[in-house]
């Protein structure tokens, strides 16, 4: 890989005491990642650079955000300024994103001014904007849910009759900027069709098929700048909410054929879609002749894969920056005939001095492994997840939900 022109060192100065003791030096063959975004995927991302030797950059909002604390070279800047985002990309090896808010235009604007950026700004519209995801998978003949995108000054009417053609309930999307579950309406009857337009009166949205699935399923694959792809096993996921609450990896009763299916999928996509770094794919398993249907994708280390940090040789985030560099993809093998990755949700009396002071009590357990984020508690946000590997799916989910419950205080050891 060509490095493109670093710029002369810069002290990453906010966060520092003395502006003379820089906290990071440049080892000058170590490649420096800039990673757009500071949260925990940064944070853990960074937990994975430190072993490869890989010089780690964020691009954070602010001193606070859980990556900042954590990382040596820190800057500052929002990911839609463009100017900021232009600043932090000059001086790395490889850009790379820990969130999708980057606008892909200002991405493919660095690259013809040389950057490198992976995934590349021809893949980001496709997780940017849900829209775009669903017409260009269908068009290459991936399943996806029906869909429709309603006459502006007739959208009741042509939810109703989307409905009415492919039945109730319907799913209404906005189009960007949803997550864990906001963004996503399913709605019953004509009544609720007017609340929710109403609703996102100013934003763009479509309206898709209910999808009646069995379960939900997620699968995750590294393609490397060389072309090397490698997946692990199709995953469980258990949404409460529209918010992920559980991991079971590998799948339970999934079908050898459908796994087999799921792999297919994720790497035909990764290749169509030329994606350099991680994908996930998150899917609906249904019952029928073709079983699996794909909702939404992810180019980067996703919450489905947490599970590999502990439960698989080498862990998303590792082969995140092995696929972006460009150097040979590790192990997918697991570790373990089976992981739970149950994530760790702030609410009532789980801020962030109770769950600290619970650590040992969670720990009890020696199999329980926890990762915390050391975030600003808000209810419902993910502050941390626990990992427990184990031989039958029931027990190491039972051992991880109940260390989630000490850590949130709803139960004492
Ligand atoms: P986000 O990524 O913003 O959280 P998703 O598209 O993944 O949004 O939707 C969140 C959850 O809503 C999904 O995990 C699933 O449980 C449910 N959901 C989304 N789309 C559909 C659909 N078409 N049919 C049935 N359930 C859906």
């Amino acid at each position: 890989m060509t490095p493109v022109a670093r710029l002369p060192f810069v002290s990453s100065s906010a966060s520092f005491a003395s502006p003379e003791i820089p906290r990071f030096s440049v080892v000058a063959t170590a490649p420096v990642v800039g990673m757009v975004g500071a949260g925990q995927l940064a944070r853990m991302t960074h937990q994975a650079a430190i072993a490869l030797g890989v010089h780690l950059r964020v691009l954070a909002v602010g001193p606070k955000d859980c990556a900042a604390e954590v990382c040596a070279d820190v800057r500052f800047g929002e990911p839609r300024d463009d100017e900021a985002v232009a600043r932090f990309a000059q001086a790395v090896d490889v850009l790379t994103f820990d969130h999708e808010h980057v606008p892909a235009a200002l991405v493919a604007e660095l690259e013809r001014r040389g950057v490198i950026a992976r995934p590349g700004s021809h893949a980001l519209p496709f997780v940017q904007d849900k829209l775009r995801m669903r017409e260009r998978l269908a068009e290459a003949r991936f399943p996806v849910p029906r869909w429709a995108v309603p006459r502006p000054g007739h959208e009741r009417d042509d939810v109703v009759a989307f409905a009415e053609e492919h039945g109730w309930p319907v799913v209404v999307k906005a189009i960007s900027g949803g997550y864990d579950g906001k963004g996503v309406w399913v709605v019953a009857d004509p009544p609720g069709v007017a609340d929710v337009v109403e609703k996102l009166s100013g934003i763009r949205w479509f309206v898709e098929q209910h999808v009646d699935f069995r379960r939900e399923v997620a699968i995750q694959v590294a393609r490397s700048a060389n072309g090397e792809t490698r997946s692990w096993p199709v995953v469980q996921t258990v949404q409460e909410n529209g918010i992920c609450t559980f991991v079971v990896a590998p799948a339970p009763e999934v079908d050898r054929a459908v796994a087999e299916q799921a792999r297919g999928l994720a790497e035909n996509i990764a290749k169509e879609l030329d994606v350099v770094g991680l994908l996930a794919v998150e899917l609906f398993e249904t019952d029928g002749v073709e079983p699996l249907v794909v909702n939404e994708l992810a180019m980067r280390p996703h919450n489905s894969g947490h599970w590999t940090m502990d439960g698989s040789v080498t862990s998303q985030f590792e082969q995140h920056l092995r696929a972006i560099l460009g150097w040979p993809l590790g192990d997918t093998e697991l570790t373990a005939p089976v992981t739970v990755m149950a994530n760790l949700l702030g609410g009532s009396g789980a801020d962030a001095e109770q769950v600290h002071r619970r650590i040992p009590a969670a720990l009890a357990d020696p199999g329980v492994k926890i990762h915390l984020y050391n975030k600003v508690v808000k209810r419902g946000r993910k502050i941390g997840h626990v990992n427990v590997c184990g031989d039958d799916p029931e027990t190491a989910r039972q051992r991880a939900a109940r260390a989630v419950r000490i850590l949130r205080g709803e139960e004492t050891p």
